[in-house]
């Protein structure tokens, strides 16, 4: 279980994350929707502690850490957390100088110290898994955006973490690009890999995510199951922003 009690993020004086509080049971998909700006890379951020709450509690499993304003966190603490963690990127954020196996490895052999047979042996199970065994030796500057970030995937997953947590995954891409994105999260989803994600996607959103959160100017406006926050928003506010999503959807289709 991963659980986010009153957590309070401010940069200055700018109070991001407003007393945010969220669990997400073991093998569910949450999204995070809400128009730009509103705080969804932040708290995504504030789970895998790349960003340190200023106030509020990070529960992964039986790790938990409070947060206080001035208060200090130990570095070993945020690494050991960090680590039940795997994080995908809108902009794949692969590492051009090595091939695509080599990018699922370089986690496991210097952060896990795996020796490299094992390393290379997991790496091209997850290659396989995301339908990319063939690309094992490419350098992501020859693959598609579809591709790459199908191979931060498989990078993020290498270590097992306890939750994938994915930023605007198909942002970056064009729509048949991104739709096979969307079908290697959904089979993730039904393997049971616990996610978080933020996005646009009404595809993640809607079909894939069992939960939803609208997140607007740091405050969660309603959260729920995705059928009843989709099917029958009780917010005016989600109700308008699920259109615009609408709208923007088909705007893309028909483009
Ligand atoms: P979203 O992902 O929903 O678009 P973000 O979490 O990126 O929203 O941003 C929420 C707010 O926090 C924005 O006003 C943004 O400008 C601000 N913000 C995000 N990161 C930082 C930072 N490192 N320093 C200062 N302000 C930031
Ligand atoms: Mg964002």
């Amino acid at each position: 279980m991963i659980e986010l009690k009153n957590i309070e993020k401010r940069f200055g004086d700018h109070l991001v994350l407003k007393d945010v509080s969220v669990t997400i049971a073991e093998g569910t998909v949450t999204a995070l929707i809400g128009p730009s700006g509103g705080g969804k890379s932040t708290l995504l951020r504030c789970i895998n502690l790349l960003e340190i709450p200023t106030s509020g509690t990070v529960r992964i499993g039986d790790d938990v850490l409070q947060f206080h304003p001035g208060g200090k966190v130990a570095t070993s603490d945020i690494q050991r957390l960090r680590r039940q963690t795997g994080m995908v990127f809108q902009n794949f954020q692969l590492f051009p100088h090595r091939t695509a196996i080599e990018n699922i490895m370089e986690g496991l052999i210097t952060v896990q110290k795996w020796p490299v047979p094992k390393a290379r042996e997991r790496a091209l199970a997850l290659l396989e898994k995301v339908g990319l065994a063939a690309k094992a030796d490419a350098w992501p500057s020859t693959l598609s955006g579809g591709q790459q970030q199908r191979v931060a995937i498989a990078r993020a997953l290498a270590p097992s973490p306890k939750v994938l947590l994915c930023d605007e995954p198909t942002s970056a891409l064009d729509p048949e690009l991104a739709e096979e994105v969307v079908e290697v999260l959904a089979q993730l989803a039904k393997e049971g890999t616990t996610m978080v994600m933020a996005t646009h996607d009404l595809r993640l959103a809607s079909n894939i995510a069992n939960e939803v959160m609208f997140l607007e100017a740091g405050v969660v406006v309603e959260a729920g199951p995705a059928s009843a926050i989709f099917g029958n928003p009780r917010r005016e506010r989600t109700k308008r922003f699920i259109a615009t999503l609408r709208q923007e959807q088909a705007a893309t289709s028909a483009g």
